[in-house]
């Protein structure tokens, strides 16, 4: 016989008590009683009783939300983001929160106030980031789907580290209404699982138009209907600037025997070449870092979360930000705002959104001739924790393959392709604007 939501829930509560990856940050001790609701009312919705766990950035009425910064410490929501809204509506089953750098800043979860996430594959690596805790936990079995966010690879990278299946959709596919935002013309909610279908079924409940996002697009689409193993005539077009300097041998080989399965399966590749790939990371970082110092102004003691003692506002505000930031999220802040300031504006910022448009038309130009790319999805595995933590600048050139795609705006997938010095790699498959469907059956054809 199934077993009741109840028992399902109850046995992934079982399984988070004896973990010891730290990927949960909260959890909810709403989760039974709902089950037991959805029980006892016959299992209404697409995904009545199935647990979900969600990043620390999501704002979940009544529970937490502290995108794991000292400064939201306490903070929990009078409200759900829309993404909440429709999983409730769903039947879903919130289990808890998850761990990820703080304000979703970094490719490694090591930022978290809550200390590291370890990866399940090997507790000395990390498990990326920055949704590194919605990863882990989903590879751990300690919860089968969560949402992550992903700005600049932050769903694609710990997906692709811990050996799970993650999707970065569209921009204005799925609504940020509540999504703590770190920087608003990168990012979009995704979520994470342990196989395609489940992102499938997934996005056919949190993606959709929601009025409270001004960059939400009226679309409809149902992204299950791609689940079919069919890639005869698909063609890929392979970036050779996704294979440059710094990429490891072995996930090298795992993407090529990909891309050969792929042949194999009855879709043909080219080679294709996307010239401004290699200023991407220098765009994305200026523009991620601007918008993310003006986003995190807000927080200043006043309204929500941690506040230092002060004798009057200013001390108050100046207190509060120096002991409730970490060093990542001040070394971004400072460096968001040199390049908004008068006199740099021009020389950084405005330079910054002209490659973004150059990088934007690379992917206009390979698309037009093929369905899908492909490649690398981080250009090695999982790194030692603690083993780049005093070189940011040797974290930020991880996410060399991931950050040109928000530029772009379009859909990317990574699914695990194989394995390196036994540790995961993820294969990313890059579709046009609102083309999920046809990257969600490339990677159901492969997997
Ligand atoms: N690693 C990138 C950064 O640090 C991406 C983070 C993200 O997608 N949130 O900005």
């Amino acid at each position: 016989a199934d077993s009741s939501a109840e028992e399902v829930t109850a046995s992934y509560i079982e399984t988070i008590g004896k973990s010891k990856i730290n990927g949960f940050t909260t959890l909810s001790d709403e989760a039974i009683n709902t089950a037991r609701e959805i029980d006892s009312k016959g299992h209404e919705g697409p995904l009545a009783g199935v647990p979900i766990a969600i990043k620390e950035n999501i704002s979940t009425k009544g529970l937490s939300t502290t995108c794991s910064s000292k400064i939201l410490q306490g903070y929990v929501p009078p409200y759900d983001a829309h993404v909440i809204e429709k999983l409730k509506e769903a039947g879903a089953v919130i289990l808890g929160k998850t761990n990820m750098d703080e304000f979703a800043m970094g490719t490694s979860t090591e930022s978290s106030y809550y200390g590291p996430t370890f990866n399940p594959w090997d507790m000395d690596r990390v498990p990326g980031g920055s949704s590194g805790g919605s990863a882990a936990v989903v590879a751990a079995g300690e919860v089968p789907v969560s949402l992550g966010s992903d700005t600049g690879g932050s769903v694609r990278c710990p997906a692709a580290y811990c050996g799970v299946v993650g999707i970065k959709p569209t921009y204005g596919c799925i609504s940020r209404y509540g999504l703590i935002s770190y920087a608003n013309s990168l990012e979009q909610i995704g979520p994470l699982a342990t196989n395609v279908a489940d992102i499938a079924n997934i996005m056919d409940v949190v993606a959709g138009y929601d009025n409270r996002d001004s960059t939400s697009i009226n679309r409809e689409n149902t992204y299950s209907d791609a689940l079919k193993d069919d890639v005869k005539y698909m063609k890929i077009g392979v970036p050779e600037e996704y294979f440059g300097e710094g990429i490891d041998e072995k996930v090298e080989k795992a993407v090529w025997d990909s891309i050969a399965k792929f042949e194999d399966m009855g879709a043909t590749y080219e080679k294709v070449s996307m010239p401004h790939t290699k200023y991407a990371l220098a765009s994305y970082y200026i523009i991620a870092m601007s918008e993310a110092s003006s986003n995190l102004a807000r927080f200043d003691g006043t309204r929500y979360g941690y506040r230092a003692d002060g004798e009057n506002w200013h001390v108050m505000a100046s207190k509060t930000r120096a002991e409730g930031f970490g060093p990542e999220v001040k070394r971004r802040i400072l460096l968001g705002t040199y390049a908004l300031s008068a006199g740099y504006h021009d020389k950084y910022y405005l330079k910054a959104l002209k490659v973004r448009t150059l990088v934007k038309q690379d992917f206009d130009k390979a698309l037009a001739n093929v369905d899908v790319l492909m490649g690398p999805t981080m250009p090695a595995p999982a790194f030692k924790i603690g083993e780049k933590i005093d070189d940011p600048l040797s974290l930020y050139l991880a996410d060399v393959n991931t950050v040109p795609i928000n530029l772009a705006g379009v859909p990317s997938i990574s699914v695990p392709c194989g394995l390196s010095d036994g540790m995961p790699v993820g294969l990313q498959i890059i579709g046009k604007h609102f083309d999920e469907n046809t990257i969600i059956r490339a990677a159901y054809s492969f997997e």
